[in-house]
């Protein structure tokens, strides 16, 4: 790190607790603190995320780091702040609730902030990526998350920072998020160095499936065995948690997640209309290609089965069609 880097560290450490202190113990932050107890988050979590309040004012965060001896124009690698016409800094986060961005090693090295209604835009900012923060490479939470991603060897990754906030308080513990853009393959690896199992669990909507499918074909390349945690009727994981409880998200959801071919076998269905013959054998040749990946023959037998009685085909016939493409694998 460099020393310029390591003055944007220590600085902000102080606006963490800044902003921090704002949330839980001001009037200025009682709107910040009320919306995340609307939200169903407790002190507890609160504290231990070190979530904060960011005041509406052009200037609040650079005149508290002028008084501790920061000049903004140290603190570019910030993120903190942006500049005006003049080009005078000014702060970047106003009015919203904060959320602190650690590194693996817990260093805060950026910062989201969300508005307290949903009418205001954008609805989520982030600090700009820097050497610091660099979105691509890093993952929200994983230094809390490292020692039960190791000790259960599975790691749970979500679409935004509520999901992982929600899960934990939930007794999920193992989860991470990527910050706002799609999974990346440098992230995959890291995951692959401390975690057997992936869990993806994004939200219950169009694009988290498509989300879905794009982060199983990294985790593929990267050799991670994936499973896919589906929610439906447009629900995120922080939403379901608060309608049907920590258990049943446990249970219904995480320890349910289907495998990477069963995933396929429902993703690929999209492309075509099982009504129509010619539809439902483009459909087959698809999930044989997807079968035909899978190493272990038992597996193999496993999905050809479950395909035989859904598309009303015999075992023989598929296992005849797959065959093939096992040799053209090998
Ligand atoms: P909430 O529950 O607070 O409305 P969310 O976490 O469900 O938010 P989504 O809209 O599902 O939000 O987006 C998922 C994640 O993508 C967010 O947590 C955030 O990290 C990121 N994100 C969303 N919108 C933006 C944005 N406008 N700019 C940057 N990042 C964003
Ligand atoms: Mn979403
Ligand atoms: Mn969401
Ligand atoms: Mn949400």
């Amino acid at each position: 790190t460099s020393r310029e880097e390591q003055t944007a560290l220590e600085a902000n450490e102080w606006v963490v607790k800044l902003y921090h202190n704002l949330l839980r113990n001001t009037k200025e932050g009682k709107s910040g603190y009320e919306y995340l107890l609307s939200r169903g988050l407790t002190e507890e979590t609160i504290d231990t995320f070190k979530l904060g309040f960011a005041p509406n004012s052009r200037d609040f965060t650079v005149k508290f780091l002028d008084g501790k001896g920061y000049k903004p124009q140290d603190l570019l690698h910030t993120g903190l702040f942006s500049t005006d016409k003049e080009g005078n800094p000014q702060d970047r986060f106003r009015g919203r609730v904060i959320f602190p961005i650690r590194n693996h090693l817990g260093k805060t090295v950026g910062f989201g902030g969300r508005t307290l209604g949903d009418g205001q835009e954008p609805k989520y900012l982030n600090s700009a990526e820097s050497d610091l923060f660099q979105k691509g490479r890093m993952l929200f939470n994983f230094d809390l998350a490292r020692s039960e991603i190791r000790k259960t060897g599975q790691v749970v990754v979500f679409e935004g920072y509520n999901d992982v906030i929600a899960a934990y308080q939930a007794g999920v513990r193992n989860g991470v998020a990527t910050l706002g853009t799609s999974l990346t393959e440098t992230q995959a690896r890291l995951l692959k160095r401390y975690a057997e199992q992936v869990v993806i669990c994004y939200d219950g909507d169009k694009a988290g499936f498509e989300a879905s499918y794009r982060a199983l074909q990294i985790l593929k390349k990267t050799g991670n065995h994936v499973r896919i945690a589906m929610l439906r009727d447009g629900l995120d994981p922080d939403d379901y948690i608060r309608e049907h409880g920590a258990e049943k998200f446990k249970r219904s959801i995480i320890d349910a997640g289907l495998t990477a071919t069963s995933f396929m076998m429902q993703y690929l269905k999209q492309d075509f209309n099982l009504s129509v013959e010619g539809d439902r054998l483009q459909y087959v040749e698809k999930v044989l290609d997807e079968i035909a990946q899978i190493e272990s023959s038992v597996e193999r037998e496993h999905y050809l089965r479950e395909l035989s009685h859904a598309m009303d085909l015999s075992l023989e016939t598929l296992a005849s069609d797959l065959e093939p493409r096992l040799r053209k694998r090998a």
